[in-house]
C-alpha cells in the first residue's frame, strides 16, 4: 500500500483533477507520503483525502497540496518560501524540492519535532523550522518570494503580506466557517492584488503556541 504503484495512482488522479505543473507532479511522485503519518494510518497515505496527524490537525488532501504548490510556483522560480503550519511536514517536503529555501513555522511543538525527524530522513536540508505563532510570519527574514498558509485565519494577516518580496505570492485559505476561500495575494509595491481561487476546507489558524 505504500509502493511506487500506489503513488503512481495518486499522481494520475492529480492529473485528472487538473494539476498541470510537471515539476509538482514529479516531486509528489517521488515523495513518500506515508512516512508523514503515524504507522496505523500509513496504509491510507495515497488516498484522495486529508488524514489526521494528531492534536486535532490534518495532513491536507494530495490535490490541495499540489494545487497550492502549483499556484505558488506559477509566477516563476522561487528562492525563499515561508510556510505557516508545518504539521506533518509533507507540504514542507514537497516545497523543499521545488524552491531554494523553505522556512516553516508550527505552533504545536510535538508536531514540529516529528516533522523535523521526517525531513531529516529525506535529507532535505534546505528547510528551517521554528516553533512559533505563524500569524506573525518570520519577521527576521522578510522578502519571501512565496508564502503558503496551511491553516485558515479569519482575515489575511497583515504581517504576512508585509513580509512578501516585490511580486511575491501569498497562497492562503481565509474564513471562519467550515469552508473557506483560497486566496492568491500578489505584492505590487505598497499595494497588493487579490484573486479568489476556489473553496477549500482547512483547520483554523490559531494564536499562541503549544
Ligand atoms: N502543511 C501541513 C498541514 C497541517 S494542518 C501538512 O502537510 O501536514 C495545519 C497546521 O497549522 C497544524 O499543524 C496547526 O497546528 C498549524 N497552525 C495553526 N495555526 C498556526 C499558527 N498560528 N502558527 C503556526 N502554525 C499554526
Amino acid at each position: 500500500m505504500t509502493s511506487a504503484r500506489t503513488r503512481e495512482r495518486m499522481v494520475n488522479r492529480l492529473i485528472e483533477q487538473g494539476i498541470t505543473d510537471l515539476s509538482v507532479i514529479d516531486v509528489m511522485r517521488r515523495t513518500p507520503r506515508h512516512i508523514f503519518l503515524d504507522e496505523a494510518l500509513a496504509h491510507r497515505a495515497y488516498e484522495d483525502t486529508s488524514l489526521p496527524i494528531g492534536h486535532g490537525q490534518t495532513l491536507s488532501q494530495p490535490y490541495i497540496v499540489a494545487r497550492m504548490t502549483e499556484v505558488l510556483l506559477s509566477g516563476g522560480p522561487l528562492g525563499k518560501v515561508l510556510e505557516i503550519g508545518t504539521g506533518s511536514g509533507y507540504q514542507t517536503a514537497v516545497l523543499a524540492q521545488l524552491v531554494g529555501q523553505v522556512f516553516s513555522v508550527e505552533r504545536i511543538k510535538a508536531l514540529q519535532d516529528k516533522a523535523r525527524q521526517r525531513l531529516g530522513v529525506l535529507k532535505l536540508h534546505n528547510v528551517r523550522l521554528r516553533h512559533t505563532d505563524g500569524g506573525l510570519g518570520w519577521p527576521e527574514e522578510p522578502g519571501f518570494d512565496g508564502i503558503i498558509a496551511t491553516a485558515a485565519p479569519l482575515g489575511v494577516p497583515k504581517a504576512l503580506v508585509a513580509q512578501l518580496a516585490e511580486g511575491g505570492r501569498l497562497v492562503i485559505p481565509v474564513g471562519g466557517g467550515e469552508v473557506q476561500e483560497l486566496l492568491l495575494i500578489t505584492r505590487r509595491g505598497d499595494s497588493h492584488e487579490t484573486r479568489v481561487l476556489e473553496q477549500v476546507r482547512f483547520v483554523p489558524m490559531l494564536g499562541g503556541v503549544l
